[in-house]
């Protein structure tokens, strides 16, 4: 049995790493290559967080980096609409919500500064739907190619 309260980092639990707000009753456990995979996307986002406070937070700010996606299951991201080949599958994307488009770039910045110590990440989306802004993060494994791409999409 999965212990969903466990720290993946000191602030991203498992549980917020496999919810799903749409579709809670899909099956979505992950295998324990996949948690790591997740693991390694929380501490990216762990820098984020540190940095995004620091620089736009203000004093004694401690705002939290929310996600409404990461890991997902075939079923999961099937229903969600996701890529064929979707990071999410293997754990290794995050998406992140955003309040509005500048947040979003101000995420992408602070990712692509992150990088200059952790090394290449496989993608940054900023994606919006409607009036909804999220950035979509993937890193993975060294034994994978990491592409360091970076694209806008519109959704409709
Ligand atoms: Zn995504």
């Amino acid at each position: 049995m999965m212990n969903l309260e466990a720290k993946l980092t000191e602030h991203f639990t498992l549980k917020e790493m496999v919810a799903s707000q749409n579709h809670p009753d899909i099956y979505n456990v992950p295998a324990p290559a996949q948690i790591e995979n997740l693991r390694r996307v929380c501490q990216w986002l762990e820098d984020l967080r540190r940095l995004y406070n620091e620089r736009y937070g203000g004093p004694g700010a401690d705002l939290p980096i929310n996600v409404s996606s990461g890991y997902r299951s075939y079923k999961l991201n099937n229903k969600v609409g996701g890529a064929r080949d979707s990071n999410h599958l293997m754990g290794c994307a995050a998406d992140l919500v955003c309040r509005d488009c500048a947040q979003a770039v101000q995420y992408a910045a602070l990712l692509m500064k992150i990088s200059v110590d952790r090394g290449a990440w496989d993608e940054i989306i900023i994606e919006k739907k409607f009036n909804h802004f999220w950035l979509h993060f993937a890193v993975r494994p060294q034994t994978l190619p990491n592409r360091c791409k970076v694209t806008v999409i519109e959704k409709r």
